[in-house]
């Protein structure tokens, strides 16, 4: 509409580069305020699921980035084949060739190098004796096994020989570069760390129903998008809920600039109680930390990061009838890690 003193069109660049200023002014003024410290300390203090998640935050957030180990996983890994796999991947725009990188790696991850572990092999009967073996309990580390960030060790007596064999779980990612075994954890732990090594936006997600996975951010759909190294799986965040028929209460994900609840993401149904912490608390929680990693990037990174953030959370607002649910029904198959019984232990084992 004509302005009605000049009788101009109004300049309506001018007016969005207005409030575009005032806007980044306002999201870099909610950074760099401190007031909320007080906050932040009284509910670590009265409250036992933030103090594990900010424990958590503590390494998740600054582990991978670690430049020896990058090199490490560069060295270790088949690049020649990767690459060249990659190569022969179609795509439709030059942005897509990382979509193809993160394909290209999940596909060798678990078919050419990581094992999935319910039992290991018995150490006196070699490969393929794994059936023999029966859980007998857990035990702390040794020397040797504590030198790799080791939480527990799992033992098993073999039915055919008595040999025990020991399955030290190990968190620390290079030693699983060399072991190449392990459940949910130690793939998503050293896959984290792969992502990290090629240089690609990683997140490490946790959920409290004892299960992790990944996020990588997309150059080419310009989201983030679900990963999970032990199923292959390729921006497929309703297998869980829908696949699985699995129960959650929180995922909660972890990258070097950010911790936040991406349970709207994947929790699509069977929703358990979400009473370990207030919604408003868990937000601020997630605010706080962020803000704190956030610390000492430039305006202009921070505003970029804050409206990548913004995006994030709009793809979240229900788009109408059940959207998530009707793509998922053709694609439905059940989990793929894990043998029946373990599946069926889990309440894991689908519809
Ligand atoms: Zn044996």
């Amino acid at each position: 509409m004509p302005d009605t003193e000049t009788g101009r069109e109004p300049d309506f660049q001018l007016v969005s580069a207005m409030f575009f200023k005032k806007y980044k002014d306002y999201i870099l003024g909610r950074y760099r305020d401190a007031s909320d410290g007080y906050r932040f300390h009284e509910l670590l203090r009265s409250n036992g699921f933030a103090r594990d998640l900010y424990n958590s935050s503590r390494r998740l957030c600054t582990i991978y980035d670690n430049g020896d180990w990058h090199s490490k996983v560069l060295e270790t890994l088949d690049l020649e084949l990767i690459y060249a796999n990659v190569d022969k991947m179609p795509k439709k725009k030059e942005e897509e060739y990382t979509d193809n990188l993160v394909k290209e790696l999940l596909r060798y991850f678990k078919r050419d190098f990581f094992k999935w572990c319910d039992k290991p092999d018995c150490d006196n009967c070699g490969p393929g004796s794994s059936k023999n073996q029966e859980s007998a309990g857990v035990v702390g580390p040794n020397a040797d096994e504590s030198k790799y960030d080791c939480g527990v060790v799992e033992l098993y007596k073999c039915k055919n020989c008595g040999t025990i064999t020991r399955f030290p779980r190990y968190n620390d990612p290079i030693k699983l570069l060399e072991t190449r075994k392990g459940r949910c954890g130690e793939w998503a732990n050293l896959f984290t760390l792969i992502l990290k090594s090629f240089g690609l936006g990683t997140r490490y997600v946790w959920n409290r129903e004892d299960h992790v996975w990944n996020e990588y951010y997309s150059p080419y759909l310009e989201r983030w998008v679900h990963l999970d190294s032990c199923e292959q799986s390729f921006d497929q965040p309703y297998i869980y809920a829908i696949n699985w028929n699995k129960s959650m209460s929180y995922c909660i994900a972890y990258s070097s600039d950010t911790v936040i609840d991406v349970s709207k993401r994947y929790i699509l149904k069977n929703q358990l109680p979400r009473d370990q912490i207030s919604e408003d608390d868990l937000q601020f929680f997630c605010s706080y930390v962020t803000k704190q990693l956030r610390s000492s990037m430039s305006d202009d990174e921070l505003y970029k990061l804050a409206c990548r953030d913004n995006l994030e959370q709009l793809e979240w607002f229900p788009k109408g009838t059940g959207d998530n649910l009707s793509q998922t029904k053709t694609e439905g198959v059940g989990r793929q890690s894990g043998s029946a019984d373990w599946k069926q232990q889990r309440g894991e084992h689908g519809k």
